[in-house]
């Protein structure tokens, strides 16, 4: 039987009644939640940003949630998130500040609804059956106990994994040591990881104003006005991706986490209810996209097997020689992901390919870097070597930089 994902517009009515909408139609609460329930309700509140502009979960839809759950009656309710530290994106990020400014700390106490920092919970250590990259992991208490948790997402585009959804979402019930350490195991693999060994019950996906590109407000913000929901979070962030204009196939995490489930992250196996989807789809601007725009200095040609893995490393490691040295280190660079055909190369000694999917062009000229996908900080070594700057030395300055800004945070995992 087919995974049913609803898609419902936001009108008259209200983002609630939508919300309640949206629920109902992708088979309900009611059979999942029973009165010895304990539930977490997990928004998407990585850093601290105001509602309604895309970039954390609307505080509405958290609100219209926990009102649905409330009414089922369960043993307790708790709204939950442990928000990015700071580490990726800098600044004095707080899961406080967080709750406050994206305005959940009110909808918990509007509601009585106990507000919980994830990153300052009590961890354990759980064993990954057949891991990708993470053999054990450490996850908030309150997450493990609980049985059941509605993971409410918000949709967007993101630099490392092209999309963001229910899967990435569950990254905030890891202790703040983790977060970090899945950046340098391999953001996909990891976030695969992660949901085999924690058990979402249902997603609702906030899709009223969303983000694009590399995510900047306010150019980047677009308004769809929707609600997705669905119990099956494969089949939820398939039809998310479609909707954005992106193909599963691309997006690593979901693969991953499908091929772990035995499934296939596809529309084959989805029955969209509600709105349809081939009417709402729209065509996203990746943040490569947008970041290619951005270094106009870098060409990067395309081949069709590209996926988000050397994406997420290329784009980490782009921002940080352009951050992190004098700017001319990526002029007239050339970077080939993916297969594209070897006449399309223009092979120079400043042309880079990135990874296995163009290694039998290894020997036609350029710099080959190895790995599926190649490291962050292999990119970077190249690509100095290349351009006569001290790798070292660049590398150590992005980590000064990276520690100042966990630094700044660190009191919050304590
Ligand atoms: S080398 Fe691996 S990570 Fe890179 S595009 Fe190919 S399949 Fe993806």
């Amino acid at each position: 039987m087919k995974n049913k994902v609803s898609i419902v517009k936001v009108n008259e009515f209200g983002i609630e009644a939508a919300v309640r909408k949206a629920i109902d139609l992708a088979g309900g609460l009611k059979k999942i939640i029973t009165p010895s329930s304990q539930v977490l309700i997990k928004p998407n509140v990585c850093h601290p940003e105001p509602p309604g502009r895309g970039g954390v979960t609307d505080c509405r839809v958290t609100e219209a949630v926990t009102r649905i759950v409330q009414e089922l009656g369960p043993n307790s309710v708790i709204i939950g998130e442990g928000s990015a530290a700071g580490y990726d994106w800098g600044g004095s990020h707080s899961t406080e500040e967080a709750f406050r400014v994206s305005g959940t700390a009110d909808v918990a106490r509007r509601l009585g609804v106990e507000l919980r920092n994830l990153n300052i919970d009590r961890f354990e250590e759980v064993t990954v059956k057949n891991p990708y990259v993470m053999d054990k992991v450490r996850i908030a208490k309150t997450a493990l106990e609980s049985d059941v948790i509605i993971d409410i997402p918000v949709l967007k585009t993101h630099g490392r994994c092209l999309i963001t959804l229910s899967l990435k979402n569950m990254k905030g019930v890891l202790s703040g040591a983790e977060k970090r350490k899945t950046h340098r195991l391999g953001l996909d693999k990891a976030i695969a990881d992660l949901n085999s060994v924690v058990k979402v019950s249902f997603v609702v996906v906030d899709a009223l104003t969303v983000r694009e590109g590399l995510g900047e407000y306010p150019k980047n913000m677009v308004k769809l006005g929707l609600i997705l929901a669905g119990a099956d979070r494969v089949a939820v962030d398939t039809v998310g991706t479609c909707l954005m204009g992106f193909d599963p196939a691309r997006i690593m995490h979901l693969q991953y986490f499908a091929e772990r489930q035995g499934v296939k992250a596809d529309l084959s196996q989805v029955e969209v209810v509600g709105e349809s989807l081939e009417e709402n789809k729209q065509s996203f601007s990746s943040s490569l996209e947008t970041f290619k725009k951005r270094f106009p200095e870098v060409s990067v040609l395309e081949g069709m097997s590209t996926c988000t893995g050397c994406y997420g490393e290329l784009l980490g490691a782009l921002a940080a020689i352009k951050a992190h040295s004098d700017g001319n280190a990526l002029n007239e660079l050339t970077v080939v992901l993916g297969n594209p055909e070897p006449s399309e190369v223009k092979f120079t000694d400043r042309t880079v390919l990135l990874g296995k999917c163009p290694e039998k062009m290894a020997d036609l000229g350029g710099t080959h870097i190895k790995g599926c996908p190649p490291m962050c900080d292999d990119i970077i070594r190249a690509i100095c070597v290349i351009s006569g700057v001290d790798a070292d030395a660049l590398i150590e300055s992005r980590n000064q930089a990276r520690q100042q800004s966990w630094e700044e945070t660190r009191h919050l995992l304590e």
